[in-house]
This record gives structure tokens, sequence and C-alpha cells, in this order.
């Protein structure tokens, strides 16, 4: 049985193109993550050969601007091809986000941010070097960020520090957390430009590519977490990295515009639970009916118990996908105020309504569905992480949403 798309080109008024690549994004996902999925979760070990075979399909090129070779898929277009994939592996899918972020935020958005003429001609002339390498090469690029400190919350800047030298920057410091560890050949890492004698600040922001295998690249300690196993994130150690100039994801200064500019680009990090949402569902109703692959064919669909349990699973899928799609619909730079607190209200809505609908899978399919040998129990695991990814973590939105909504910029209590 094939499965319908997330969302129908014709419900959601998809142009064709669009839904040509979500397609493609998701018979990939059914034919090649699925059943791959099981045993990299077991094992902690990273699909790589997903990736070379995402090479292959154009889907590392995704949002890699036509003009550079790519797919040229818009905000919305990524979002949806991802919830495709996160249905059929959330690992993979996650880790495909954080490589995709690299041609996305340097592509489309960036496009979209405003930038000077010299900015824009910098801009244009380095991210060909890297559209090139992704393109031809299969290139991966990851996406550490985090440092176990505020940074990554956008309260501070990042501890991690690139100085200029001669010819590019000598770049020191730790990320936690880093997905696609010792499997990437790029890491697209945050980091504080600062020369000797200067304080430490967020607009001096540098988003960075350091080669996996430049000196001083190192990557410890070990990876054995609940859930989102197979995106391996270990701990990337960077001890005077000789980085060139010519790796800059974005001129100086310009991440942290899009950071301030363009919001929904940490929205990013949602689709993949979208996609686990509807796996959970999906999974439930096949099981009820006795249609899971692997499973006896015993029905469990009369007891009228199991069918209000998959209508409430049913709203809260449509809730969700209601309030995600019209998020992701209206991305864009210097969105309203309005549109930034849906942005939040639909990041929590996913995180979190994802982990809802696979407990309520296994609590209404029952014991014999929360066995290893079937995909739920994975997918309850993966879902669980989503609401704890930063910077807009299920707490953290809800804290933004309600001081937000309350106070307007630079209003203060006596
Ligand atoms: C499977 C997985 C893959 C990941 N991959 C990547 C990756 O590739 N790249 C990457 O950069 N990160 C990645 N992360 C890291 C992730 O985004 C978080 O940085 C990480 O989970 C932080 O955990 P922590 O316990 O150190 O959070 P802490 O910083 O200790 O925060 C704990 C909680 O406190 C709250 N909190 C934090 N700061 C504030 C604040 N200023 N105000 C109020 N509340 C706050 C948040 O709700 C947060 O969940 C990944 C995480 C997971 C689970």
């Amino acid at each position: 049985m094939t499965d319908t798309p997330i969302f129908s080109p014709d419900a959601f008024r998809l142009d064709g193109e669009e839904a040509t690549l979500i397609d493609r994004a998701r018979r990939f996902g059914a034919r090649v993550l699925a059943p791959r999925a099981a045993k990299h979760d077991r094992e902690a070990t990273f699909p790589i050969e997903n990736f070379r075979d995402m090479h292959g399909e154009g889907l590392l090129g995704i949002c890699v601007p036509k003009q550079y070779g790519g797919s040229g898929a818009s905000f919305r277009t990524y979002c949806l091809a991802a919830a495709e994939l996160g249905r059929y592996c959330g690992a993979t899918a996650l880790s495909w986000n954080m490589h995709v972020c690299s041609t996305l935020w340097t592509g489309a958005l960036a496009d979209d941010l405003a930038m000077s003429a010299q900015e824009r001609a910098e801009h244009n002339a380095k991210r060909v070097m890297h559209y090139r390498r992704i393109i031809q090469d299969g290139a991966v690029y990851s996406q550490p960020f985090s440092e176990g400190g505020a940074a990554a919350a956008g309260a501070a800047a990042f501890g991690t520090e690139a100085k200029p030298v001669e010819g590019g920057f000598l770049v020191n410091g730790k990320k936690i957390f880093a997905s696609l560890s010792g499997a990437a050949d790029y890491y697209g890492i945050l980091c504080t430009e600062r020369a000797e004698g200067e304080s430490a600040s967020r607009r001096n922001t540098l988003y960075l590519a350091v080669p996996a295998q430049a000196a001083g690249v190192s990557v410890t300690g070990d990876w054995d977490p609940l859930g989102m196993r197979a995106t391996v994130s270990r701990t990337l150690v960077l001890k005077d990295v000789f980085v060139p100039a010519d790796e800059l994801l974005m001129p100086h200064g310009v991440y942290f515009r899009a950071a301030t500019s363009w919001p929904h680009m940490f929205l990013t990090l949602s689709p993949t639970y979208m996609g686990l949402a509807q796996a959970a569902y999906d999974f439930t109703v096949a099981y009820l009916r006795g249609e899971l692959p692997g499973t006896p064919p015993v029905k469990r669909r009369m007891y009228p118990t199991k069918q209000i349990a998959v209508a409430e699973m049913r709203v809260m899928l449509e809730q969700t996908k209601a309030l995600w799609f019209q998020a992701v619909s209206e991305a864009r730079a210097n969105p309203t105020k309005e549109q930034v607190l849906r942005a939040y209200a639909a990041q929590h809505t996913v995180m979190e309504n994802a982990n809802a609908l696979a407990a309520k899978a296994i609590r209404t399919c029952g014991g014999q569905s929360m066995l290893k040998s079937l995909a739920l129990e994975r997918i309850y695991r993966d879902s669980r992480c989503g609401s704890l990814m930063l910077p807009w973590t299920a707490e953290l939105c809800i804290d933004r949403l309600g001081r937000e909504t309350l106070y307007e910029p630079g209003e203060k209590d006596e």
C-alpha cells in the first residue's frame, strides 16, 4: 500500500513543481529510508548511505538555487518534503535538515535579506563553492551550533571563537549535540568573530564551514541516547583550526541579521516531527485494521474505545497540520508580530503533539505495538526529542509567546 501525501496538493493548493518535489521525497522515504531505519536506530550508527542515495536523487541540493544547479525549493516546499522523510526515518530527516539549512539559509533566505551591493556580491561569489561541492561531489554539511550554554537559545554570544588571521580565521571551541559528527564533510558552525582585545558580541556571529579533515578538528564522547539515535550527535572539538575566509557561509554580520529578521529559520527543526506525528497516526490506523506488515492480520477496529481514540488522534493531527501549514506558508523576512507568534505556536504544537500522538498510538494499539520489531516504538522515542531542540524548545516557545503577546518591543513595567 502506498501512503498518501501528508499535505495533498489539491487540498493544500500546492503548485505542480512543489508537489513533484514533495512526492519525490515521499517515495524516496518509503522505498529507501524506511527499510534501513531500525538497524541504524538500534546500533546508533549514522546512515551515510542514505545521504549518498539522496545525492543521486537530487535531494542534497533541494534548496540550492536553480542558477547553481539545485532544485531551488522554497522554505515551504522544503518543510513539506522534510515532513515526508520524517515519516519514514526521523533521524535521517533531522540530519538532512542540518545539511539543507546550510543551503536554504544561504539561498532563498539570504536572497530575501537586506544586504549592501558589496555584501551581496561577496555572498554570491562565496556560495558558488559550497553549492558546487554539494551538487557535484555530494558533500554533506552539518549544523553544530549548541554549546551547552545560553548561546544556542540566542541569549549570549557563542563561546566558540574565530580569531581573524592572515587569509582566514583561527577557530577554537566545543559544540555539543553535533548531529552528523564524524560523517559530515563540512561542519557549518556558528562562532563569534573576536579580534585581540575586542569583547564578544552576538552581532559578530560568523556562520563558517569548517572542513571535517582540517587539522585540530576532533569528535569526542559517546552517543547512546533515548531517541534520534542515528543522528550520531557527539561532541565536536575545534582546537586552533585554521579556516580560510572563503569558507564563510554568510558575510560578516549577516547571520545576526537573518536571526533577527527571518525568525522562521528556527522553525526548520519542526518538519521532521510533523512527519513523525503522521507516522504515529498511520501506524495506528493500519494496526487496528489488521493491515500492518509483519503483524498477524488481526482486526481490532470494532471496539468503540479504539474508534474514539483514532477519532481523537485525527482531530489532533488535523489541528497540528493546519497550524503548521499556515506557519510554514507565511515565512518571510520581517514577518508581522502575529506571524511570529503563530510560528512559536506551530513549533510548540508540532513538537508536543508528535509525542502525544505516539504515546496515544501505543496505548491504543496495545502491548504488541511497542515491540522493537515495529516502527512505533522508535517513533515514540524519536518524537520525544522534538520539544528539547534549541533555540525554540517547547518551553522557550511558551516563554516567548507569553512575553511577546503582553509586551511590545522596549516596553517595561515601572
Ligand atoms: C537528537 C538531537 C540532535 C541534535 N542535533 C543538534 C545539532 O545538529 N546542532 C545543534 O546545534 N544542536 C543540536 N541539538 C541540540 C539541541 O538543540 C539543544 O541544544 C540541546 O538539546 C540542549 O540541551 P541542554 O540540556 O544543554 O539544554 P539547556 O541549555 O540546559 O536547556 C534546558 C532547557 O532549559 C530551557 N532554556 C534554555 N535556555 C533558556 C533561556 N535562556 N531562558 C529560558 N529557558 C531556557 C529550554 O527549554 C531547554 O530545553 C540536538 C539535540 C537532539 C536531542
